[in-house]
């Protein structure tokens, strides 16, 4: 998930980390986006290695989530930041969604400069591995829960503007086409 494309704004010109960090990252229309990623089974050097870059990426981007098809992997591994907490996630698993659900303006580093409403659960459970391979089990809730559920997404092909209203969608891609997204260098939400 993206940051709030003031933050951009605020800082003036993107720096060049941040200039790197979105040459990394596929946007929407890359095949790859579509994939459903494959289980993690060997927790490794080069599977740290990986989590690690992605963290990078994601806080230079600047984001807080970032799913590893979003950088060309297809695995099931995500990184995210909520409240200065950086984690990463390893094959997790969403179950027991809160019946009560709320709409909310969300981006996406791979579908740049646009956000769109969508509606997600408040609170999920979360079960996986961290990058060591220790099981992990905890209930998210508010902006955890939404970026969670966010790039769970990501790990099944799935994007936000599958999410959102017919009417934000349509927008969205437009916008993108004609490359009038409000700030195309920054990321939405
Ligand atoms: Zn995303």
């Amino acid at each position: 998930m993206s940051e709030t494309a003031d933050i951009t704004r605020r800082e003036g010109r993107e720096s060049r980390a941040q200039r790197a960090a979105r040459r990394e990252i596929r946007v929407i229309g890359d095949p790859v986006l579509r994939e459903r990623a494959r289980e993690v089974v060997t927790f490794d050097r080069a599977l740290r290695k990986l989590a690690k870059r992605m963290m990078q990426i994601m806080h230079d981007a600047p984001g807080i989530g970032l799913a590893a098809p979003q950088v060309g992997v297809v695995e099931r591994l995500v990184v995210y930041d909520v409240d200065d907490d950086p984690r990463i996630l390893v094959n997790p698993e969403l179950s027991e969604f809160s019946d009560e659900r709320e709409e909310s303006d969300e981006g996406c580093l791979s579908v740049p400069a646009v956000a769109m409403p969508v509606e997600r659960a408040i609170r999920v459970r979360v079960r996986g591995w961290d990058v060591d391979g220790a099981p992990v089990d905890f209930v998210a809730e508010g902006l955890e829960a939404r970026v969670v559920q966010h790039e769970v997404d990501h790990l099944d092909g799935v994007l936000i503007v599958d999410r959102t209203t017919r009417e934000a969608r349509a927008a969205a891609l437009r916008a993108l086409r004609e490359g009038t997204a409000p700030d195309a260098a920054a990321g939405g939400l």
